[in-house]
């Protein structure tokens, strides 16, 4: 017997309307990117998103079309997102990031109809275009007056030459408000829940990007699990920056879940550096913010070198690459901010695990009202110091595990036969996942994406342990293999930026005779740290004293930068070109 409740399907797109209707007066503040922060509120996101989808359906986007979107994070940008998913077509966010060669494969697998990007995309589309035919138009997220001179977007073709036509988005909106009863008689495409609304390729690190193709059903339940206070405690009287970008796998699902609060969302735009992102969140009195380690490496760096503090961050979310404990301490012991570390992928919506630490696995204790900061140490009682400190060690050793996984992903670890392994914190094995928000099947993929019993390979290697934590030791392609022994270089690098003269640490298998292979150590020294003998030493008895002696580095070698991937990840295979053929002393 089916359950006599009301059937209504799961869109995406209600969740604008909800926030418009109860949360009509809460901000949405955007750093253009033509320069200036602008604000404005719910109602309005609703109201505009509502105009860019009538113009998109002047221009032919029907349900099942593909468009894409190259844009930074901007309330234009999060408007053309609810305006293509409310015609029922497919939001694919392209990243910008990519080379030019990637999103030309990317689009044309998508066979992307129209491309809505901002501005300044105009030189990269330019590359693009011409390899990708199905692309019958752009759309340039800005208005009439910053639009590129004529001669630029007339130089815009497709293959052989074809001109594409490039629109003002702006210019569009004003002729579908123009429009007689355009509102009044407007209503979100009907669809299946479903249906698809999303598109993300995967990185691509592994062969082609592959296509991972979000329903509205998923993105939905994705982004109220986003909301269990153990992920984010976003409610409508907090403040969300949304550094990670929407086109890192849905800006991790807080473009969905901070209207359906009524949570005030800042956008910050093409500027994610550490000054541009400090003086956002002081400016809006952020109070939780979300991005990849990279992007809390340069704002913590900012901080530290101006001698500035937080007043309103109370949460920063670190996920997309492991925190490091100098980062976790920084935020937690010197700045009073929670960290919260959570892992997931693309395929994954893309949230897995979040640590929140559970009460039973610190002794029934939660982390205390006051925080854990120098100042909150220094007022605790002499008698509770003790403790207060042991606590604290093993709050942080938490904070560095990837986390507990959610009610909608499920979890468990398997040996290369795929038996399953314990969860006793040692047996370390392939990671798989399945649930409602995992991916099944990739775009166009002939075979599923998963075994018989759901379950997805994440290509992560990781242990759990017995309070359910999982801790992340590699991705499998960079486990480094010495001697038969497994060297977690996650766990070598955390350590690494814990030395004061490491701005930032690398670790990566170089071939070895005897051994396979061997952990090789690639630092960035500090600003004003000499990159010398001496700090070489230094580092490498400071990782002898903390790890097995097997799994010490066999040399440290010191760059100005570490390269990253598309989506701020260190990119350990370039730096495996580049040092394949490095000899230790
Ligand atoms: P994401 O949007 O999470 O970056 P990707 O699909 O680009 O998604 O990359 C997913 C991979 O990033 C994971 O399989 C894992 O190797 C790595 N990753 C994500 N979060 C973490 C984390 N907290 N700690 C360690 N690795 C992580």
């Amino acid at each position: 017997m089916r359950g006599l409740m009301q059937e209504s399907p799961l869109n995406i797109c209600q969740i604008l309307d909800h926030a418009a209707k109860w949360h009509p007066e809460q901000l949405v503040i955007s750093r253009s990117v033509e320069g200036p922060v602008t604000s404005y509120t719910y109602a309005d996101l609703h109201r505009r998103a509502r105009l860019c989808a009538i113009a998109l359906g002047q221009l032919g986007v029907r349900q099942g079309s593909f468009v894409a979107t190259l844009a930074w994070n901007t309330s234009r940008h999060m408007e053309a997102w609810y305006g293509i998913m409310g015609c029922g077509a497919v939001c694919h966010t392209l990243n910008p990031r990519l080379s030019a060669k990637d999103i030309t494969y990317i689009a044309h697998d998508a066979q992307d109809e129209l491309v809505l990007a901002d501005a300044t995309m105009l030189p990269l589309l330019g590359q693009v275009l011409p390899g990708v035919p199905s692309v019958r138009a752009v759309v340039l997220l800005t208005d009439r007056l910053n639009m590129p001179p004529p001669e630029a977007l007339s130089s815009l073709s497709g293959p052989g030459g074809t001109p594409v036509p490039v629109h003002c988005y702006e210019e569009l909106l004003g002729a579908a408000a123009g429009l007689p009863g355009a509102l009044a008689g407007f209503r979100w495409a009907v669809v299946d829940e479903n249906a698809a609304c999303g598109m993300c390729y995967t990185s691509g690190t592994t062969g082609n990007p592959k296509g991972v193709l979000y329903s509205h059903r998923s993105n939905y339940l994705h982004a109220l699990l986003l909301l269990q206070s153990d992920s984010l405690p976003l409610s409508s009287s907090s403040c969300c920056l949304a550094v990670v970008p929407m086109f890192h796998a849905n800006s991790w699902g807080l473009v969905f879940a901070a209207p359906m609060v009524g949570a005030r969302l800042v956008l910050p735009g093409p500027h994610l550096d550490g000054p541009s992102i400090y003086s956002l969140m002081e400016a809006h009195r952020v109070t939780v913010s979300a991005g990849v380690p990279t992007v809390w490496l340069a704002l913590l760096a900012h901080c530290e070198a101006a001698g500035l503090r937080f007043s309103s961050l109370r949460m920063a979310v670190i996920g997309g690459a492991a925190a490091p404990l100098a980062m976790v301490e920084a935020f937690e012991l010197k700045h009073g901010v929670e960290v919260r570390h959570l892992w997931g992928m693309t395929e994954l919506s893309p949230l897995g695990t979040l640590g929140d630490p559970k009460a039973a696995s610190l002794g029934g204790r939660t982390r205390p009202r006051e925080g854990l900061s120098a100042a909150a140490a220094a007022a605790t009682p002499p008698a509770a110091a003790t403790a207060a400190a042991s606590y604290r060690t093993a709050y942080l050793a938490t904070k560095l595990k990837q986390g507990r996984p959610h009610v909608l992903c499920d979890m468990r670890i398997v040996d290369d036969a795929g038996r399953e392994l314990p969860h006793d914190g040692q047996a370390v094995g392939h990671l798989q996942v399945r649930g409602p928000a995992v991916v099944s099947r990739y775009f166009k993929a002939p075979q599923p994406a998963v075994d018989s019993e759901g379950w997805f390979a994440t290509g992560d290697v990781a242990s759990i342990d017995p309070w359910g934590y999982m801790s992340i030791t590699d991705r499998s392609k960079d486990v480094i293999k010495s001697g038969g022994e497994w060297i977690s270089s996650i766990e070598i690098e955390n350590l690494a930026m814990g030395h004061p003269g490491v701005a930032e640490a690398a670790v990566v298998a170089i071939p070895d005779e005897r051994w396979g292979e061997r952990p090789l150590l690639v630092v960035v020294p500090r600003p004003g740290v000499e990159p010398d003998a001496a700090l070489r030493e230094g580092l490498l008895g400071f990782l002898a004293s903390k790890l097995a002696k097997f799994a010490v580095p066999d040399d440290v070698v010191f760059v100005p930068q570490i390269p990253h991937n598309a989506t701020g990840k260190v990119s350990k295979r370039t730096l495996r070109d580049v040092f394949q053929a490095h000899k230790p002393p």
